[in-house]
């Protein structure tokens, strides 16, 4: 097993497939933003592939496909069937915008993607078009292909904004309710400059549970993920809610993850710079127990802890080019 430092097992990469992304989010990217990794730069699916065997050689068990828009990379689903039949390998996730998932969501369900992230942060098309710059009746379009598919549970991830949507929270909850989806709140956190910027509409979730638990009945403690969000049920319902707290409860003591971006890099903790590059070392022709004295050597790097609240100005790079 990967240990790290500080004792964390380490069983769970978020592999990201591309720092591209076809949306905009006001927190994520900024609008003009065109310096994207060039195509040389990025691992192809043989090395992202050789880089999973040697994680789930170390005992990860979990992955999950990430961006930028992991489903702007062409013929995704053949990375996914890779991926899925890597020996070790039990559960193989996907977070995506849904823009394209209308077309793509049967072919990844038989690659093996066993589970769903789809980022929504408003039910409005105007204000999903000012927060993202795309069409909300695509995302809908894509989400509805992926209920039909089959996949289960997916999952709502909605970044609360004050002033921004954070009084749609609601409307989201009877949506999932609705859908028989799952809803996770996040907070926005300082990563780049537009995540600095959204942190001046942070609103705290212990201030948007005490609000839900106005209007509903939430049984706390059920639905232990392998992750950071905090569940409760909405009694009455199927309906669960996460609450992802990065700033006001940080999650640190008992992170599992470490990510992969595009480029062979590999990032020990989102709100630091601690960073490990795999793919100088896999194009020099390295063996595979070497590849994995280079994952172990990378995890003894971990940091502790993110410093978002004590450092927020430290992360300069963007959501989309770690791979969120
Ligand atoms: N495009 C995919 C998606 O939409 O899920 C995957 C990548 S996206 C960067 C992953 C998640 O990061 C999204 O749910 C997005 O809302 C979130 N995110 C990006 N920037 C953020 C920030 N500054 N604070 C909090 N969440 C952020």
């Amino acid at each position: 097993m990967l240990r790290d430092p500080f004792g964390r097992s380490i069983d769970y990469v978020r592999v990201s497939v591309t720092d591209r992304c076809d949306l905009r989010c006001t927190y994520c990217l900024p609008k003009k933003f065109n310096s994207f990794k060039e195509p040389e730069e990025w691992l192809r699916f043989e090395e992202i592939e050789r880089i999973v065997r040697g994680f789930a050689a170390l005992g990860t068990r979990r992955i999950r496909l990430t961006g930028g828009e992991p489903l702007v990379r062409h013929n995704l689903p053949d990375l996914a069937q890779r991926l899925a039949a890597v020996a070790g390998i039990e559960d193989l996730s996907l977070s995506t915008n849904a823009t394209r998932l209308n077309k793509t969501a049967v072919a990844l369900k038989h690659a093996g993607i066993t589970r769903i992230n789809v980022s929504l942060d408003s039910l409005h098309a105007e204000r999903f078009a000012a927060i993202t710059g795309g069409k909300l009746a695509k995302v809908i379009a894509g989400l509805m292909a992926a209920k039909a598919a089959g996949f289960t549970p997916i999952k709502i991830n909605m970044v609360v904004m004050r002033e921004v949507n954070a009084d749609e929270v609601e409307a989201m909850v009877d949506f999932c309710i609705e859908h028989d989806f799952t809803l996770r709140l996040i907070e926005t956190m300082p990563i780049g400059e537009p995540g600095r910027d959204a942190v001046n509409k942070y609103i705290s979730l212990q201030e948007i549970k005490a609000r839900l638990e106005r209007r509903y009945s939430l049984i706390p403690g059920l639905m232990p993920g392998g992750g950071p969000a905090r569940y409760v049920q909405v009694a009455g319902t199927d309906l669960r809610i996460g609450f992802i707290t990065p700033m006001s409860q940080h999650f640190c003591a008992s992170c599992n993850r470490v990510r992969l971006s595009v480029d062979g890099t590999l990032y020990l903790c989102l709100g630091q710079n601690d960073v490990y590059p795999l793919r100088e070392h896999l194009r020099r022709g390295i063996s595979d127990a070497e590849l994995q004295q280079h994952i172990i050597t990378a995890i003894g790097h971990k940091p502790e802890r993110h410093e978002f609240n004590e450092r927020p100005q430290q992360i300069v790079r963007f959501m989309a080019q770690t791979g969120g």
